[in-house]
């Protein structure tokens, strides 16, 4: 079967609001240098917050676009999920619309269902939509409005409420927020359809019935005081996970299975001289790890942001070393090799994001660089396991939490690694003993941070300290600050 392509995919997305009178606009940079509040663009409404708020003019009351988005931290925070679900990525495209003050439910309603239906020809029976079901604490009652909207376009029994978790949007504790609709997607077998109604299983965490597009009408504004007012303009915020619509369009199970991921699963897997089967093996959890992350870092350090020790740049290093640790612990690499894959990405986004293509040698320089740093910190790491080995065997075989947490503390070799290397050894760790060191150890730097909390400082190797090789890979970045004595 051959696979649509992202890009013709992508294009009938803008062709389609074009169509409709929107002004297609690029993607803004994944890093926003002026808004201190987010590490990295998160939705493909963040670079239109102004013209939410009102701090400036929209250019245009109708833009359609797709934005780059990186949820790894902060509120949206999908990083734990890749490589074990088939949904959630690191970096993935929102394709949005938009209607800054002008059209309103009844038009993003009409476009999105004849969008989905009519160009993307999706499955009517297969599609559930929902709406707010209002909520006493703030003295709104449910958004009949966009449920009698859908009913012109599908029954009922397709059509259901949700909470305010799920169907109503806040920017920030004030600001501009509103009731939103969902459109989900139930991409089962016929035989399991039959026997479950799709239904039950909307925002119940089911990989193949998912959210594909939320749809946000901001129509009030949440004051200081916690109370609502109507905004005297109305608009439309909409984000369509574009990876989704290519597994929905594609009739596969898994965004991995499409055209935006295959051609650095198939370079991965020959590569690392498997087959990728899809499953859930070490080998495959490994492919969709590095296939995920190889994008989110390569288009953050192209829009400018390198590795480092602190904020956005520590977040990029801990998403190039959780790819460094399944590359080298699942598949075996033990010399640079992602840095590999930039040429086959930047090739295949340069229709949609040159910058990419623009600066392949030199993304791919850095990504090289931080590999090749990071692989003689695990060298080193089974240098010292190797030399504790002896003494460990003889006193039981139990490498103990103390000299695991000092592995992983001070000279950054990640704890499942440790224990992984145990095993091979035909040792064990003591994991408990480990959590009992790492939790005094946030215990003193919590005590530090109560104390004085204006002296924080960056560490530095010195002579008082251990050099400092490396961090632990899923701590979080409030680890590196530490307090100078
Ligand atoms: P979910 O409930 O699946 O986590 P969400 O409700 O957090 O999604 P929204 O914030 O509503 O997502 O974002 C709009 C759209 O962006 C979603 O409908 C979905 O298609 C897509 N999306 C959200 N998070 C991700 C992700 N981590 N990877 C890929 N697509 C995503
Ligand atoms: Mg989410
Ligand atoms: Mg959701
Ligand atoms: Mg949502």
């Amino acid at each position: 079967m051959s696979l649509p392509t992202a890009a013709h995919v992508r294009q009938q997305f803008l062709d389609f609001f074009a169509s409709k009178g929107h002004h297609i606009v690029p993607s803004a940079p994944l890093v926003l240098k002026d808004d201190p509040t987010l590490l990295f663009i998160n939705s493909g409404m963040a670079p239109f917050k102004d013209y939410f708020l009102g701090n400036k003019p929209a250019p245009f009351k109708r833009i359609a676009d797709t934005q780059k988005c990186l949820r790894v931290s902060g509120k949206h925070n999908d990083l734990e999920e890749v490589g074990y679900d088939t949904y959630h990525h690191t970096m993935f495209e929102m394709l949005g619309n938009w209607s800054f003050g002008d059209y309103f439910k009844t038009e993003a309603i009409a476009w999105a269902w004849e969008l989905l239906t009519e160009v993307y020809k999706l499955p009517k029976d297969r599609l559930y939509v929902t709406y707010f079901e209002g909520d006493t604490g703030d003295n709104l009652g449910a958004d009949t409005e966009t449920q009698n909207l859908w009913r012109q376009y599908t029954t009922d029994d397709r059509i259901l409420p949700g909470n305010k978790k799920d169907n109503f949007w806040e920017m920030g504790d004030t600001g501009p927020c509103g009731p939103c609709t969902e459109i989900h997607i139930d991409l089962r077998d016929e035989s399991e359809v039959a026997a479950k109604s799709g239904r039950e299983l909307v925002n119940a965490d089911h990989p193949q019935v998912v959210e594909i597009w939320n749809n946000v009408f901001m129509e009030f504004q949440r004051r200081a005081d916690g109370s609502l007012v109507k905004l005297p303009q109305q608009h439309v915020d909409t984000g369509m996970g574009f990876e989704r619509l290519m597994m929905a369009v594609s009739g596969v199970k898994s965004n991995y299975d499409t055209d935006v991921f295959q051609p650095l699963i198939q370079f991965i897997a020959a590569e690392a001289g498997v087959a990728y089967t899809g499953q859930m093996e070490k080998t495959d959890i490994a492919i969709r790890v590095i296939a995920d992350h190889i994008r989110a870092i390569s288009f953050t350090i192209a829009d400018g942001q390198l590795p480092s020790n602190v904020k956005a740049g520590y977040v990029i290093r801990r998403i190039l070393r959780r790819a460094v640790r399944y590359s080298f612990s699942s598949l075996g690499f033990k010399q640079p090799f992602l840095y590999k894959l930039v040429p086959v990405l930047a090739n295949q986004m340069a229709g949609v994001f040159p910058e990419l293509k623009q600066q392949t040698q030199f993304v791919q320089r850095v990504i090289e660089e931080e590999e090749i740093a990071f692989l003689k910190t695990l060298e080193n790491g089974l240098r010292r396991i190797d030399a504790l080995e002896e003494s460990v065997k003889a006193q039981g075989g139990v490498i103990d939490g103390k000299t695991a947490f000092e592995l992983s503390d001070t000279f950054g070799f990640p704890l499942d690694l440790t224990a992984l290397i145990a095993r091979e050894k035909d040792l064990t760790v003591d994991e408990a003993g480990f959590q009992k060191e790492l939790a005094a150890q946030k215990n003193r730097s919590r005590n530090a941070q109560e104390t004085e909390q204006s002296d924080w400082t960056i560490v530095t190797p010195s002579e008082e300290q251990p050099a400092f090789v490396g961090y632990d890979l899923d701590e979080a970045p409030a680890r590196i600050l530490r307090y100078r004595k």
